[in-house]
């Protein structure tokens, strides 16, 4: 098995699920007693938000490689960075971190092309959904996707739904009902699917409630994580 880098805390709430379905899908796959061989570095997620919210991405990038190579240099050989957002610095912490990253839009691209999708409408935190290369470009350049995005007060609620209740796991019935109505224009505006293309959306939505089949971006990332791991004669991917 190879070993993976978890570099998480963004929020943890999300990491937790990373660990847990990383861990998962390698006991599933080889049974027993096997469970993931991974380092995992999470951060604390209120000073990286804050230099977020101030647009200070250097920052964020110099913590973030930090890390990364901490975890290469703890054994890791590849990173997984458990958040959609914070991919908008992938390219920058795989060369200064030093370990090949699995991009989360790979493994949302390629789920969307088996599933036969041509157009997504992707959720997420306002960063996703307005900044175009954090993964928006990449769907759509390397997956033939269309993808839109909801109007700016539908980002601006999910915006802070993601910050100040699902980045807090706090679980508000009523942002559920606001978000499943909000899917459900979506599909009245054409998309076919829905990407939760923030970690912890998936904490609210689910196949259940949704009104479009959903692609959940942190358990997708997580099964390529496992794939990458037992399939040790694929060659190691990177951001670019
Ligand atoms: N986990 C979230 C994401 O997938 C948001 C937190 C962050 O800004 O990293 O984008």
């Amino acid at each position: 098995m190879r070993t993976l880098g978890l570099l998480g805390g963004m929020s943890w709430e999300s990491t937790a699920l990373y660990y847990r379905l990383i861990n998962q899908g390698v006991a599933q796959r080889l049974g027993g007693l096997h469970s993931a061989a991974l380092r995992l570095h999470s951060l604390d997620f209120a000073p990286l938000a804050a230099l977020q919210a101030a647009g200070d991405w250097d920052a964020c990038a110099a913590e973030l490689a930090a890390a990364a190579s901490g975890l290469r240099r703890a054994g890791a050989q590849a990173l997984v960075l458990a958040t959609n957002t914070m991919h908008k610095l992938a390219a920058q912490i795989e060369a200064e971190g030093g370990l090949p990253l699995l991009h989360i839009a790979d493994a949302c691209g390629r789920a969307l092309q088996v599933a036969g999708v041509t157009h997504a409408s992707l959720l997420g935190t306002r960063f996703t959904m307005e900044d175009d290369s954090i993964v928006r470009e990449r769907l759509v350049q390397r997956y033939g996707l269309q993808v839109s995005v909801p109007p700016a007060a539908e980002r601006a609620l999910l915006h802070r739904v993601i910050y100040e209740e699902l980045c807090r796991g706090i679980i508000n019935p009523a942002s559920r009902t606001a978000l499943v109505a909000l899917i459900d224009r979506q599909r009245q505006a054409g998309a076919q699917a829905v990407i939760l293309g923030c970690t912890e959306i998936s904490l609210l939505i689910d196949a259940g409630c949704s009104p479009l089949p959903v692609f959940d971006t942190a358990a997708l990332h997580a099964a390529a994580a496992v794939d990458w791991m037992l399939d040790t004669g694929v060659e190691t991917p990177g951001a670019l």
